[in-house]
């Protein structure tokens, strides 16, 4: 039996599974602690749930990654502000360890392919996957291929208009204050609210100015990718009345320009969840593992 390897590579925790699609794909989970420690229990499910039949791996991890084949810090974890990680080897020792070929992308283009292969954009050629959770990040499939460029995109940190009257928070993002990132994510909303995202009731103005945000956010991407289907995951997305809210707002904002039908008549199925939930992160690194053994 031809198996393969999943690892949901997050900055809290690492979620590993073997088998080959949805209906089978056994998993397990465990903390994000130290680089060798994690890499260690990783390299020991796979060897104990796979063994000699894993054929592939594929890995969608926290970033910023190294994505260039022929950069010499390929497969590493970069710039990343989670102590210990800066910088670190995840493919190679995961590769060495297992001898099989390895598949490594951003965990939102993973997202992103995952839900392409097997979730909410099966019948699509390009979609645009977004995670609004303690960050906000984005993966695409542009023409039936993940999105990558200079490095991998970084939609989170895009700038969009903010009304410093009617929304006074300076913005919570490190490097940019309010970018979309600093004003819509989990922390953004906690710390402008004094409030936890988990605990502001239904009907709280958090969630107009979420989908407003968010709106024009989808907005932006939606005229520069030209996405089939948006899917909108992460945390805070769990809060199902953004959906009507942000599809509201973004007919608003995009004011009858784009003569499609799946903005015109059916943005909710243009506009929605995760077919697959919160296991499409780590099946998107399954279906990295699948092209990686396919251009072995
Ligand atoms: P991460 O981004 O760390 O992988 P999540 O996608 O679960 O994790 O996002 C965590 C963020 O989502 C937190 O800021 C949390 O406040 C927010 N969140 C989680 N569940 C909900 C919910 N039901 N409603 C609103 N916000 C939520
Ligand atoms: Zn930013």
């Amino acid at each position: 039996m031809k198996l393969f390897g999943a690892i949901e590579a997050g900055g809290t925790k690492f979620v590993c599974g073997v088998g080959t699609g949805p209906s089978d794909l056994r998993t397990v989970q465990f903390p994000t602690t130290s680089p060798g420690e994690t890499i260690d229990a990783a390299i020991e499910f796979f060897r104990r749930e796979a063994g000699t039949e894993l054929e592939a791996l594929g890995i969608g991890s926290f970033g910023p990654v190294d994505l260039k084949p022929t950069s010499p810090q390929f497969g590493f974890i970069t710039a990343t502000p989670k102590p210990g990680w800066q910088y670190t080897d995840v493919v190679g020792p995961l590769g060495n360890a297992l001898q099989v070929p390895v598949g490594f992308d951003t965990d939102v283009n993973a997202a992103a392919l995952g839900e392409k292969r097997w979730g909410a954009a099966r019948d699509v050629e390009s979609c645009l996957y977004l995670t609004i959770g303690t960050g906000i990040g984005g993966g695409a499939i542009v023409n039936g291929r993940l999105l990558h460029g200079i490095m991998h995109p970084e939609m989170g940190h895009i700038r969009i208009p903010h009304d410093l009257a009617a929304d006074p928070f300076a913005g919570h993002c490190p490097f940019h204050g309010d970018c979309l990132e600093g004003l819509a994510s989990g922390p953004a909303i906690q710390a402008r609210w004094q409030k936890s995202a988990t605990e502001l009731p239904s009907g709280h103005p958090a969630w107009a100015l979420e989908a407003r945000y968010l709106a024009l956010a989808v907005a932006n991407f939606i005229f520069t990718l030209s996405p089939g289907r948006v899917i909108l995951g992460g945390g805070v997305m769990q809060r199902r009345e953004l959906f009507p809210l942000i599809r509201a707002e973004l007919r608003e904002i995009l004011n009858g320009y784009l003569q499609v039908p799946q903005v015109l008549t059916r943005l909710d199925t243009y506009i929605v969840p995760p077919a697959l939930g919160n296991r499409a992160g780590v099946l998107g690194a399954l279906a990295l593992a699948e092209i990686a053994e396919d251009s072995y």
